[in-house]
């Protein structure tokens, strides 16, 4: 059985301050519910306050991505041992926003998917198509391109620590949810790849959440599906109040 996880990708928002008091109303929310594993993601800079926060807490920390040297002359980047230095213990890697805005590929994301696990972080990693790709018929050609470059090399033991997210870039940020239907689709199609890679047991016990203007409302919906073990979620994990009804939704 695949416990439900949802995860809050902050993106570039909230200061400091804004951060601290929405990890502080999260806390008051939500403070001993384990039904769901909870993932927040704040910005680089912000890590180490809501880290603080949340020590020994239900509510978990990830990053938003990772570089993936150890260090050295990479200006602007961050390391995987840095991340956990601040208690990290997720991050996501390869979100759209990365590979449309930064370039990032499926090889350079495999190279951080690497790093994050050599440190012994869970990573998150993002695929999806974007309204060209649905439109022209080539949806399940781009998750699969996604979901084989992303995981290549990868063994049966690094899946165990793998989540998944399957996000429609056509759905993030715009209102526009996949219908539950149009969700469980390519999950069931992404969890027969990985069967393909890796072997049906372990297909079986990957988790892959679902992203794209997930809501309080829509959240049931889509968390019941055979294949949707949970959410990522950008806009809606900007507010207490959203983001716990998201949790306390998932079914
Ligand atoms: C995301 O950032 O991964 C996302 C799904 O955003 P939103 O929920 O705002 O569509």
């Amino acid at each position: 059985m695949r416990k439900k996880i949802i995860a809050g990708n902050w993106k570039m928002f909230k200061t400091v301050q804004e951060a601290t008091q929405l990890v502080v109303g999260l806390k008051r929310e939500l403070t001993d519910y384990v039904a769901v594993d909870i993932v927040v993601c704040p910005t680089f800079v912000n890590l180490e306050s809501v880290s603080d926060l949340l020590v020994g807490h239900n509510i978990k920390l990830g990053a938003q991505n990772l570089f993936w040297e150890d260090e050295g002359a990479f200006t602007g980047e961050v390391s995987g041992p840095m991340l956990k230095a601040v208690g990290v213990e997720y991050v996501i890697i390869g979100h759209s926003e990365r590979r449309q805005f930064f370039h990032e590929t499926n090889e350079t994301v495999n190279k951080r998917l690497k790093a994050a696990l050599k440190h012994g972080l869970k990573p998150i990693v993002c695929v999806g198509e974007n309204l060209s790709e649905r439109e022209s018929g080539r949806t399940f050609d781009v998750v699969k391109n996604h979901v084989t470059g992303s995981l290549a090399g990868l063994t049966k033991e690094d899946m165990a620590e793998v989540v998944l997210a399957y996000e429609p870039v056509w759905a993030i940020g715009t209102g526009k949810t996949a219908s539950s239907a149009q969700a469980q689709e390519v999950h069931r199609f992404i969890r027969g790849l990985l069967a393909g890679m890796f072997g049906q047991d372990t297909a079986d016990a990957v988790r892959i959440q679902y992203g794209g203007s997930v809501k309080p409302e829509n959240t049931a919906e889509l968390t019941s599906q055979p294949d949707i073990d949970g959410a990522l979620v950008g806009g809606a994990s900007l507010k207490v109040d959203s983001f716990t009804a998201i949790v306390k939704n998932a079914r």
